[in-house]
């Protein structure tokens, strides 16, 4: 899914005209300090990491003077939360907060409800797993005429709101639910959405996540990949999502590992399919090397598709070397991953010779896949031909995790030989 940050979704709630504590985004303790002024009086610093639990985490903070705002935001913007740099900081006004509630627009996928789902509680601000079944209050949307205020208000007096606020607390639902079905989200969640000392309705939390599918009809969301990443996308992961975008035959899955140029030990990883490619990641940890990027090239994808993926994995600066892991038995017929690896390495290896290259290709049409790849490759494959480190394995060696990292290993080894001897002379 593509998910917001909390700053974003909030933005898209403000110009729906939901009501959002006034704030900017900031990525420095200077702008930080800037925005309090701005908003002048105290405010909450809350650092934005596609991850919930901040506040327990230590990255949501209240601070009275500006100055207090940027020293909050430095001790916020140096930390890593759940493996997650904070590279931003929200500076809001601080609320006033006499209660907090919780509400949240989810599909519910239940066979016999398939549709959205508003879940209400009085209890918000606490992560909603831990909130008493008892006071959680579920209610699902007829898609077509969307959550209505009756409803609405139903589900509020069940959960003890007083009568008096009832119509405040409809209107607050409904206007979200309109922005749900009108954002195409998977998931809104806003906890807690709060009353102030004054009785006003604010949400002071968002998450917010917009359906893969529907994320074309959002060119304003500015969304580059409508899949889920763990932070901003890099360029292979664009290249990725450009060859997954386009095309919809099989699986052609890749994306950046949190690849570093410069420290040795990385390879181009390429596994055919999700079991294959922890077989795969079993076989590059036990020998220390690293997986580049991942990819997935299954579901039976046209050799066009697989040539995209092997060549964009093949072509990331500085690697030591690639796998093909084709660990598994695949149904899929493999020799669309024969003739694509002759194309690509047919392409990519006067670029560097002697790159060392495993490939390991089972199951379907194996034989066949297998003598495509040696036939394809024979005239480069001689002991000083430029494919001279390209090793093909087949069933024999299908779950040797051991033997297949200790393969790629030994060449990158050698490869890395040759470059510091061919610098030296
Ligand atoms: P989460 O822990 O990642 O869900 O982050 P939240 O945005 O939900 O913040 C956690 C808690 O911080 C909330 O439940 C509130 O109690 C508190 N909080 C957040 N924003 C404000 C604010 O503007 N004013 C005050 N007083 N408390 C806030
Ligand atoms: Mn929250």
């Amino acid at each position: 899914m593509a998910k917001f940050l909390e700053y974003q979704g909030k933005e898209w709630l403000a110009k729906g005209g939901m009501p959002v504590p006034k704030g900017r985004v900031a990525s420095s303790p200077e702008e930080a300090e800037e925005a309090a002024r701005w908003i002048g009086g105290p405010v909450a610093v809350k650092g934005q990491v596609q991850a919930g639990g901040r506040g327990k985490a230590g990255i949501v903070k209240l601070a009275d003077t500006p100055e207090e705002a940027r020293a909050l935001a430095e001790e916020i913007l140096a930390k890593t939360v759940k493996g997650l740099p904070v590279e931003k900081v929200l500076i809001e006004e601080k609320l006033d907060i006499k209660k907090e509630y919780y509400c949240s627009f989810v599909i519910n996928n239940a066979r016999e409800a398939r549709c959205p789902m508003l879940m209400f509680s009085t209890e918000g601000g606490m992560d909603i797993e831990s909130v008493d079944e008892s006071l959680l209050f579920r209610l699902n949307i007829d898609p077509q005429y969307g959550l209505q205020s009756y409803d609405a208000i139903d589900v509020c007096t069940q959960a003890g709101i007083a009568p008096a606020d009832l119509s405040k607390f409809a209107s607050f639902l409904t206007k979200l639910s309109k922005l749900y079905k009108k954002y195409d989200c998977q998931t809104l969640e806003i906890n807690p959405f709060v009353m102030t000392g004054d009785g006003s309705l604010y949400c002071a939390d968002c998450k917010m996540e917009i359906d893969n599918s529907a994320v074309f009809r959002h060119p304003d969301f500015g969304i580059k990949i409508a899949r889920d990443l763990p932070g901003q996308p890099t360029d292979l992961d664009v290249i990725g999502w450009g060859i997954e975008e386009t095309d919809a035959r099989g699986t052609g899955f890749l994306m950046n590992m949190g690849y570093d140029e410069v420290s040795p030990g990385y390879v181009g990883y390429h596994p055919i399919g999700g079991g294959s490619a922890m077989m795969g990641l079993d076989a590059l940890n036990a020998v220390g090397l690293k997986a580049a990027n991942y990819a997935d090239t299954s579901g039976n994808p046209v050799a066009a598709k697989i040539y995209r993926v092997a060549k964009a994995t093949l072509s990331q600066p500085n690697i030591e070397g690639y796998l093909l892991g084709g660990f598994m038995m695949a149904n899929q017929e493999q020799w669309h991953h024969a003739h694509a690896l002759v194309k690509v390495l047919r392409e990519m290896l006067p670029k560097k010779p002697g790159f060392p290259c495993v490939l390991l290709l089972c199951g379907n049409r194996e034989d066949e896949s297998l003598e495509i790849l040696r036939t394809g490759l024979a005239d480069m494959m001689t002991p000083d031909g430029i494919g001279r480190r390209i090793e093909i394995y087949g069933r024999e060696h299908v779950t040797d995790t051991k033997f297949i990292g200790e393969r790629l290993l030994a060449l990158c080894k050698e490869y890395s030989a040759e470059k510091t001897s061919q610098k030296a002379g």
